[in-house]
């Protein structure tokens, strides 16, 4: 296949190859590792930059046939909190530009993620004369207005964020919530727009027999299972899960019913490197369920469709959520599925039809929804098969790669999109 480009993919703290799970590595890691593999595919050629946050590996790791990451160094090799990255940002944008400058043959399009990295492709622009697509993958502003204090992001970053919207050549929102986002908090210009969805890798999140994998894991096929994987941060709202899970169990002393949270700092449950696990296991033994809960660790993406595969009911009702990867990946593998009905959620979700929304931190709300999960199995499979289907019809990896190669060819200048490729650029949603 003949080269159709030379992307700069930039993403200073979620490195592709990183294990996934913890506080700062989410579905941020995810987006890059699948939408580089994916333009690749497309006959992209795709050089992660990334900062180097480990001594172990080489600067330059090939990721697939197509894709590299490039390590730049920016402050001390070891891992460094993403709110505390920013003091580094100069280095890493320096590291960016001598590497980028030094290739014999220029990139096409830088492609930024993040606010950070965001403003490296301002820099990058204005020193390189080089287009950049950015995503932001979470607004300063929602985070602010969700966690107030508690937000630890460096002071500046609204401005930066109101820098990138001015200097972008196009701005990636995954959802239409997010644009209604841009709009409120940023009165951003919605010229330079587009809506692409993120995806999910469907070959590794595949409905899996509940027997065999509870089997494997060790489970009881008698017991009804609710389960939730993702980081383990307050905004995910985990707590209001668990409050909600013993209002049902509570209520029903002599089910065998199970909440099961994948996800923490380490492969095995421990307390110390994750304290919001301590601080669950708290509230689980305040609430009287302490032992019908299993805090299972973090757990890395092919061994996923196993635990998604012995839920009966997958659920996760964060505060907010700029798109959120665990709905689909849960539907994908045709589980029934709850979530809050915030940002990407409600356009994941095929309310009623692929599994049901409840309002954030309500555990009221949840449990009455849980309750009626829990005991309905014919409305369970009947989520689940219809969530399964709309992923694979709407939300596959290879689609997004797709879309952000059109995005991409609208920057050519003097090229009609529709002419390239065959990428049906109509997809790209301009807003
Ligand atoms: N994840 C994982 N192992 C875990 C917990 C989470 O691989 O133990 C993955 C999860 O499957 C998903 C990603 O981390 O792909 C989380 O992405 P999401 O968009 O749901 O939330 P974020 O972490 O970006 O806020």
């Amino acid at each position: 296949m003949s080269e159709r480009g030379r992307v700069a993919m930039i993403s200073e703290h979620a490195n592709p190859l990183a294990f996934l799970g913890s506080e700062d590595a989410g579905g941020q890691n995810v987006y890059v590792y699948e939408v580089s593999t994916g333009l690749a595919r497309l006959g992209y050629r795709v050089d992660v930059f990334t900062r180097r946050d480990s001594p172990a590996p080489p600067q330059i790791v090939r990721l697939a046939p197509g894709v590299r990451v490039v390590h730049i160094a920016a402050g001390p090799a070891e891992f460094i909190k993403k709110d505390a990255l920013w003091a580094h940002m100069p280095a890493f944008m320096e590291g960016c530009r001598a590497c980028i400058a030094a290739q014999r043959r220029r990139y096409d399009v830088i492609h930024s993620n993040f606010w950070m990295s965001g403003w490296v492709a301002c820099e990058l622009k204005a020193r390189l004369g080089l287009p950049f697509v950015h995503i932001f993958h979470a607004l300063g502003a929602i985070k602010r207005l969700e966690q107030g204090a508690a937000d630890t992001s460096p002071a500046g970053r609204h401005e930066m964020e109101l820098r990138i919207i001015r200097e972008v050549d196009r701005l990636i929102a995954q959802c239409p919530a997010e644009v209604d986002d841009l709009r409120r908090y940023y009165t951003a210009s919605l010229a330079n727009v587009c809506v692409v969805p993120s995806g999910v890798n469907i070959r590794r999140y595949r409905p899996v027999p509940r027997r065999a994998a509870r089997a494997r894991l060790g489970l009881r096929a008698d017991e009804r299972i609710a389960g939730y994987v993702g980081r383990l941060v307050p905004r995910k709202g985990v707590d209001t899960l668990m409050a909600a899970f013993a209002r049902v169990a509570v209520a029903r002393p002599a089910a065998p019913l199970r909440l099961m949270v994948v996800g923490g700092e380490t492969r095995d449950p421990e307390e110390d490197p994750t304290p919001e696990m301590a601080r669950l296991r708290g509230l689980a033994a305040e609430l009287g369920v302490a032992e019908r809960v299993w805090f299972v660790g973090k757990r890395q993406p092919d061994e996923l469709a196993e635990y998604y595969g012995a839920a009966d009911v997958m659920v996760s009702v964060p505060w907010y959520e700029p798109f959120g990867l665990t709905p689909l990946e849960a539907q994908a593998c045709g589980r029934a599925f709850i979530g809050s009905a915030v940002g990407g959620i409600t356009y994941t979700v095929d309310e009623g039809v692929t599994g049901l929304l409840v309002p954030p931190r309500d555990d009221a709300a949840l449990a009455d929804k849980l309750a009626l999960l829990l005991s309905d199995a014919p409305l369970r499979h009947r989520l689940g098969r219809a969530g399964r289907r709309r992923v694979e019809r709407e939300f596959t990896w290879a689609r997004v790669a797709e879309r952000t190669a059109a995005v991409y060819e609208t920057l050519r200048p003097a090229v009609l999109p529709i002419a390239i490729g065959g990428v049906p650029v109509p997809s790209q949603e301009m807003q």
